[in-house]
């Protein structure tokens, strides 16, 4: 037991060349920004849920947490390792990188394509438990991937275990990637969209599972998702924090009760307008609050706030620098210079439409 955070990520900027452009002699390659000056701690047992459109990098960010994406710059630290030094050997490594590998495990959208097509669903469950529990003889492990089974509702468990994944509907798959994970005794699992496959009545399923295993196994989730809706039940239900993340920055985080309960940044204002189910007043909420533009180009995001060019509430004094979060309540950040009481911002002319029409915009996204 330590008081280090399980993962905890300072000042990270992950930083991809455009791959694939044909370039004039001299010229730089464009850089996409898909993460962008973001700190986050996660302790044990903790569910962060991140949420934000496609291209937002909120994939890229969860990769960076477990140590399968290298930031450009910023330190990600495991129980108070960092674990690229770890990874390079550079002054004490106390944990190994291999070791905080197995420690930070990870489900996908898709289960099917994670699970091996040859192997039983006791082969893939075999593997974790040789990994971790060497001294487990034959009968050992095939008791304890039984009674797995049993516990996710795969019963008889004698018979799941002999099928493949083929022979699993898209729920079933997705319980044995999550049963792999947890057979690893992690401290954290990235759930990169690992219930949006899913149809709509199973996936509240999913996501009790998840966390009725998380007490048994002490485990973190860190939850990923562009459906606010799905984020606010599991943030909400294991008494976590929702995080709101916008091209490559995390604008606002906090519990739940706080960030949808009292929203401070307009654009968590906006995924709650889109999404009526968490709207107060859904019948009468009116038009969209956002600005009719397109999701900037994450090559070229805009100056200041980047949320400006779309921001209803957007002035002048937003353009020129990138607004620093701001504690706001009990454990609630935003990055929006509303939050500040004597900004600038509160004498500076509104931002008008004319005003944004020289922008370069896009709706390509090339990072999640
Ligand atoms: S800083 Fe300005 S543009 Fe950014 S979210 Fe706040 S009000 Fe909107």
């Amino acid at each position: 037991m330590t008081d280090e955070p399980v993962v905890s990520m300072e000042n990270v900027e992950v930083h991809f060349e455009t791959e694939g452009s044909i370039l004039p002699f001299g010229d730089d390659p464009e850089v996409v920004q898909a993460v962008d000056g973001v700190s986050l701690d996660i302790p044990e047992n903790d569910v962060v849920a991140l949420v934000g459109e496609s291209g937002c990098g909120k994939t890229t960010l969860g990769k960076t947490a477990i140590g399968t994406q290298r930031p450009t710059s910023g330190s990600v630290k495991y129980k108070g390792q960092d674990i690229w030094k770890a990874n390079d050997g550079e002054g004490d490594v106390e944990i190994s990188f291999k070791e905080i590998r197995q420690s930070l495990q990870i489900i996908h959208q898709d289960p099917g394509a994670a699970l091996n097509p040859n192997k039983t669903v006791q082969h893939s469950l075999e593997a974790p438990l040789k990994l971790r529990h060497p001294d487990m003889d034959t009968f050992e492990r095939r008791e304890r991937i039984h009674e797995m089974l049993a516990r996710v509702g795969m019963e008889p468990p004698e018979d799941y275990a002999k099928r493949f994944p083929h022979q699993l509907s898209g729920g079933e798959q997705q319980r044995v990637a999550l049963i792999r994970a947890l057979l690893m005794n992690p401290d954290l699992i990235l759930a990169d969209e690992a219930v949006s496959a899913l149809d709509v009545s199973l996936r509240i399923d999913m996501m009790d599972l998840m966390l009725d295993l998380q007490d048994t196994f002490n485990t973190s989730f860190l939850f990923i998702s562009h459906n606010l809706s799905n984020a606010s039940y599991i943030a909400g239900k294991s008494d976590g924090r929702i995080g709101i993340m916008y091209l490559g920055e995390l604008v606002e985080i906090g519990p739940i009760d706080e960030v949808l309960g009292d929203p401070q940044h307009p654009y968590t204002k906006a995924l709650m307008w889109a999404t009526p189910n968490l709207h107060p007043d859904a019948a009468d909420r009116g038009d969209s609050p956002l600005r009719k533009i397109d999701v900037p180009d994450p090559r070229n995001p805009p100056t200041g706030c980047r949320f400006h060019t779309r921001c209803p509430e957007a002035r002048e004094a937003c353009t020129g620098e990138m607004p620093d979060a701001v504690t706001v309540g009990d454990d609630h950040d935003v990055a929006c210079y509303r939050a500040y009481d004597d900004h600038e911002y509160w004498s500076s002319p509104e931002l008008t439409d004319d005003g944004l029409d020289n922008l370069g915009t896009s709706d390509e996204s090339t990072a999640d």
